[in-house]
């Protein structure tokens, strides 16, 4: 594993700081992501050293290269935050893969930083559990994410809300660029900053732009454009991130900072998954047009670099290319290759039947594949779903079948193309607590298997068919916050 400098490290050095190593005791490995080693040209977790491991903890006395933290700011909750930081992230340095890529590696919850606000620095078990696995659940659903390739557990303790135990997780990216760190720069007026910052991007992460008239509006434009994919990504899959605040946001489009997130399970679009989020502004519903409000925040960042009119004309086009990217992949959901007009309205008459009888989004598109394009009936595994499957669903099924009328796949081949991206498996938030308690028990089998089944989450895997299970009822107690 032989890192390379961080690209950060050409930054003026008042973006970032030094970090001292702060060991956790007794570091051990619980989780390693073996196919994202085998990616990015590292040793398995069978060849790993154990000073390999003490370095995934933040916990080797000599790092091949002192760690740094970046500053930046943010809006929480829509409103302006002020200075942030990696409080308890850090780069270690970073990789070239095979392909000869680069990508930073970060460590989260390896110790206090000068931007952790007298916080430790560290991260529980529990939410490091659910950082490790929903980063690499995301990736296997084909959408953008920092990836993660190990978990590391300690004995030592953290105190949240109770006393709890240490874990740190290395996660990867080719960058952790937030919007939040142009934020900082703007606010405080440091334009230069904010420029070198932004040629850094640039130079390394869109090179496609340099050739625009004004890169940096192209580099916006590509900006907003990625985030308005994401986000269409997200609401097609039922994912909430529960946390989009402006720091939160990746600069290159990528779903980052897994904290209080959770899948849909009954469709609701006022979903809130975040106990702390009184007033919803992060609601399922509400996502596309909160990233549309933080690219805001960021276009005022390129105020010194590209005119007002331009930034707004970018930030208009948001709700178009949004809308297109949804409507894409809702299509491809119900099994249709051509565009047709009144394919939104089909969607949202479906989302509205759903809602209204609390029908499990993830199970019920999976099992539209089972409905033929010229019968009349109604599936039984897609009827049972339907509280009452002749009030909402009967109806809409007509349409539906009417609308496959210009389709011209068969029965089978639409069935296979939508079952490759109607997910089976959906990592719900029973799941992932039954995993957490059994690892507080010192047994990380459950993760493990977790992680397996849901690196597969479009195909079958019928010895893993309790995973496919609606949630228990139990699992409407389950409450997460911000608490981490
Ligand atoms: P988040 O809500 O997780 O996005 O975090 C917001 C800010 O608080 C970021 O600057 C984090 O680095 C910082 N932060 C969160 N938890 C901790 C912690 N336990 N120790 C230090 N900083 C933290
Ligand atoms: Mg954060
Ligand atoms: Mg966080």
């Amino acid at each position: 594993m032989n890192t390379l400098p961080s690209r950060l490290l050409s930054l003026p050095e008042h973006h970032y700081s030094h970090i001292p190593v702060q060991p956790v005791h007794a570091p051990t490995l619980l989780a390693y992501n073996d196919a994202l080693a085998a990616e990015l040209g590292l040793p398995s977790a069978a060849a790993l050293s154990a000073d390999k491991c003490l370095w995934l903890a933040g916990s080797l006395a000599s790092p091949p290269q002192t760690p740094i933290a970046t500053v930046y700011s943010g809006h929480q909750f829509g409103i302006w935050a002020g200075q942030l930081g990696d409080g308890r992230a850090m780069l270690l340095g970073e990789i070239s893969d095979p392909q000869g890529q680069r990508w930073e590696i970060q460590l989260k919850g390896a110790g206090a930083t000068p931007y952790s606000r007298r916080a430790d620095g560290r991260a529980v078990l529990r939410s490091s559990i659910r950082e490790y696995l929903c980063s690499e659940y995301i990736h296997a659903l084909g959408i953008p994410t920092t990836r993660a390739l190990a978990l590391m557990g300690s004995p030592d303790t953290v105190y949240r809300e109770q006393a709890e135990t240490a874990a740190v997780v290395t996660r990867i990216a080719p960058s952790f660029l937030r919007f939040g760190h142009f934020e900082h720069w703007y606010h405080r007026g440091q334009n230069t900053d904010g420029q070198l910052l932004a040629d850094l991007l640039l130079e390394q992460h869109y090179p496609e732009c340099l050739q625009a008239d004004n890169p940096y509006l192209a580099m916006f434009a590509a900006i907003s454009l990625r985030s308005a994919e994401l986000v269409a990504a997200w609401q097609s899959v039922g994912f909430c991130h529960g946390v989009l605040n402006t720091d939160n946001m990746s600069a290159l489009g990528l779903t980052i900072d897994y904290g209080p997130f959770g899948f849909l399970d009954a469709f609701d679009p006022h979903h809130i998954c975040n106990h702390s989020d009184t007033q919803g502004r992060y609601a399922y519903h509400a996502q596309p047009s909160i990233v549309q409000w933080n690219l805001s925040c960021l276009a005022s960042c390129f105020l010194p670099l590209a005119t007002e009119d331009e930034l707004v004309e970018v930030l208009n086009n948001y709700v178009a290319q949004y809308k297109q990217a949804y409507l894409a992949r809702m299509r491809a959901k119900l099994g249709l290759m051509r565009p047709v007009d009144g394919d939104q309205e089909l969607v949202d008459g479906l989302l509205k039947a759903m809602a209204a009888q609390r029908v499990d989004y993830s199970l019920c598109m999976r099992l539209l594949s089972q409905v033929s394009r010229d019968g009349n009936d109604i599936p039984a595994d897609l009827a049972a779903l339907w509280p009452l499957p002749e009030a909402g669903l009967q109806q809409w099924l007509t349409l539906y079948r009417q609308r496959l009328q210009a389709e011209s796949l068969s029965d089978a081949e639409r069935a296979t193309a939508m079952n490759a991206v109607n997910p089976k498996y959906v990592l719900r938030q029973y799941l992932l607590q039954a995993a957490i308690e059994q690892a507080q028990q010192g047994d990380a089998s459950g993760v493990h298997e977790l992680a397996l089944v849901m690196s597969h989450p479009y195909d079958e895997q019928p010895e893993y068919q309790a995973y496919a299970a609606l949630p228990p009822d139990w699992a409407a107690g389950i409450c997460v916050s911000c608490s981490s």
